[in-house]
C-alpha cells in the first residue's frame, strides 16, 4: 500500500513536470551512422542516406523533454565546428562504426578531444557502438577496449553508457531497442541533473556568446582595418595618376563639348537674330533713304509686326490701313505715269495685266472696284504699266506667311487703286 502511493506521488510529480527543452550533440567520424541513426530516431528510412555536410538538425518530443539533435558533419575538416554547439548540449551522443577496426584509434583520439574540452567534460555519453549487423564488427566489450573508455569517461569525469547496435535494423517505433535504452538513459540522467546542467548550459552559452561577439568585433575591426589600409592605398594611387594626368591634360589643347544643352542653343540663336536685326536696321538708317521711303519702311515694318500679333486675323484690316497709307504714293506715281507713257504698247500691257489680274491678283474688295457693265469696257488708255512692280506679281507668297503680308498688300491696293483709276478717267 506504501509502494503504490509513492509510486502515485513520483507519478503525479512527473506529471506536473514542465516541458523541458533539451539540445544534443551526434559527433563520430564521418561514416559512422550518425544520420541513419537521425533519421531512424526521427521515423524516417535511414538507408541510403548522404553523408552529412556540415550539420542537420532533428527535432523531436521524448515524453517531458523536447530534444534538438544536431548531427554533426564527421569529416576531418568539418570537426572543428563541433565546439561551436557544446555549450549549450546537455548530452553527446558518440557514434562509432564498429565494423571499421581500422579507424578505431582514430576514433579514440576524437572522442577523448570531445571529452576533453571544458564544455563537455562532466555531462553524460552515449556511446553508440554501430553497424553491429555487419559481419565481423567489434563486440561492446572490444569497442570499449579499443577506445580505452573507461579511462577516459574517468578522466573526464563523464557518465557513460555504450550500447551495441545497427541504425538500419528499423526505424521509427521500430528502431533498434538498443538505441532507445541508450536515449532513455541519456535522457533520464540529464532529467537528473538537469537544474546544475542547465545552469551551467546558461552560463556556457552566455560565455560563448560573449565570446562570439568579442571574435565578431575583431573580425570586423581587422576588416575594417584591412579596408582603410587599401583606400589609403588607393588614393596615394590616384594622387600619383591624378598629377601625372593633369600635367597631361595640360599639354593637351582644351576641345569644346560638341553636345551641349538644347536651351543654351535656343538662347544663342536668339541672341543671334536680335543682333541681326539690330544691325538690318541700323544698315537701314545709314542707307540715306529719302524720309518719305523710310517711313513709308517703318510703316510697313509695324504693320507686319502688328500683324505678326495678330496672326493673320487682322488682315482684312490691315489692307485698309496700307490702302490710305499707299493710295497718296500710288497716285503721285500714276500721275507721273501717265504723264510719260502715252503710247502705243501700253495697251499690249494692260492686256498683260488683265490677264494676270483674272488669274491670280484680284484683291478682298473686289465688288467695289471691278467693272459691273456687262459689256467689256473700251480699251483703257496707257496708264504706265511698263514699270518693274508688276514683274514682282509672281513673287507673292501665299497669306499664311505673315512676314510678306505687307508686300501682298501693298500690291493688292495698289492694283486696286489703279484699276479705280483707269475706271474714273475712262468714265
Ligand atoms: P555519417 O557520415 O556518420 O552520417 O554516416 P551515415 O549515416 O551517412 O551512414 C554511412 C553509411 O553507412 C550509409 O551508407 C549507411 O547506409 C550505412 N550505415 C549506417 N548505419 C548502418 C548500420 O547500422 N549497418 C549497416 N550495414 N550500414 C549502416
Amino acid at each position: 500500500m506504501f509502494s503504490l502511493m509513492a509510486n502515485c506521488c513520483s507519478w503525479f510529480k512527473r506529471w506536473r513536470e514542465p516541458v523541458r527543452k533539451v539540445t544534443l550533440v551526434m559527433v563520430g567520424l564521418d561514416n559512422a551512422g550518425k544520420t541513419a541513426t537521425a533519421k531512424g530516431i526521427q521515423g524516417e528510412y535511414p538507408e541510403d542516406v548522404a553523408p552529412t555536410v556540415g550539420f542537420s538538425k532533428i527535432d523531436l518530443r521524448q515524453g517531458k523533454f523536447e530534444v534538438t539533435i544536431f548531427d554533426l558533419g564527421g569529416g576531418k575538416r568539418i570537426r572543428g565546428i563541433w565546439k561551436n554547439y557544446y555549450a549549450e548540449s546537455y548530452g553527446v551522443i558518440f557514434v562509432v562504426d564498429s565494423s571499421d577496426e581500422e579507424r578505431m584509434e582514430e576514433t579514440k583520439e576524437t572522442m577523448s578531444e570531445v571529452l576533453r574540452h571544458p564544455r563537455i567534460s562532466g555531462k553524460p555519453i552515449l556511446v553508440l557502438a554501430n553497424k553491429q549487423d555487419k559481419e565481423g564488427a567489434l563486440g561492446e566489450a572490444d569497442v570499449i577496449e579499443c577506445l580505452s573508455l573507461e579511462k577516459l569517461v574517468n578522466e573526464h569525469k563523464c557518465l557513460c553508457q555504450i550500447e551495441p547496435c545497427s541504425a538500419v535494423l528499423g526505424y521509427g517505433k521500430k528502431i533498434d531497442k538498443s538505441i532507445k535504452k541508450g536515449l532513455y538513459w541519456l535522457l533520464h540522467i540529464i532529467a537528473r541533473d538537469f537544474d546544475a546542467l542547465n545552469e551551467r548550459i546558461q552560463r556556457d552559452t552566455t560565455e560563448q556568446r560573449a565570446l562570439e561577439e568579442q571574435e565578431k568585433r575583431e573580425r570586423a575591426e581587422r576588416v575594417r582595418k584591412l579596408r582603410e589600409e587599401r583606400e589609403q592605398r588607393e588614393r596615394e594611387q590616384a594622387e600619383l595618376n591624378g598629377t601625372s594626368s593633369l600635367a597631361e591634360l595640360d599639354s593637351e589643347p582644351i576641345i569644346v563639348n560638341p553636345f551641349q544643352p538644347i536651351a543654351s542653343v535656343i538662347l544663342e540663336n536668339e541672341r543671334k537674330l536680335e543682333k541681326d536685326k539690330k544691325r538690318h536696321s541700323m544698315e537701314k538708317d545709314s542707307d540715306g533713304c529719302p524720309p518719305k521711303h523710310k517711313t513709308e519702311n517703318e510703316q510697313i515694318e509695324t504693320q507686319s509686326q502688328i500683324s505678326d500679333n495678330s496672326q493673320k486675323n487682322n488682315e482684312l484690316g490691315i489692307v485698309e490701313n496700307y490702302k490710305e497709307a499707299l493710295t497718296q504714293q500710288l497716285e503721285n506715281e500714276d500721275d507721273t505715269d501717265q504723264r510719260s507713257s502715252e503710247s502705243d504698247n501700253s495697251k499690249k500691257k494692260t492686256k498683260k495685266l488683265r490677264i494676270k489680274r483674272s488669274h491670280r491678283v484680284e484683291p478682298v474688295n473686289t465688288d467695289d472696284s471691278a467693272p459691273k457693265s456687262p459689256t467689256p469696257p473700251p480699251p483703257p488708255p496707257p496708264v504706265g504699266w511698263g514699270t518693274p512692280k508688276v514683274t514682282r506679281l509672281p513673287k507673292l507668297e501665299p497669306l499664311g506667311e505673315t512676314r510678306h503680308n505687307a508686300w501682298y498688300t501693298f500690291l493688292c491696293t495698289w492694283l486696286m487703286a489703279s484699276k479705280q483709276k483707269i475706271h474714273d478717267e475712262l468714265e
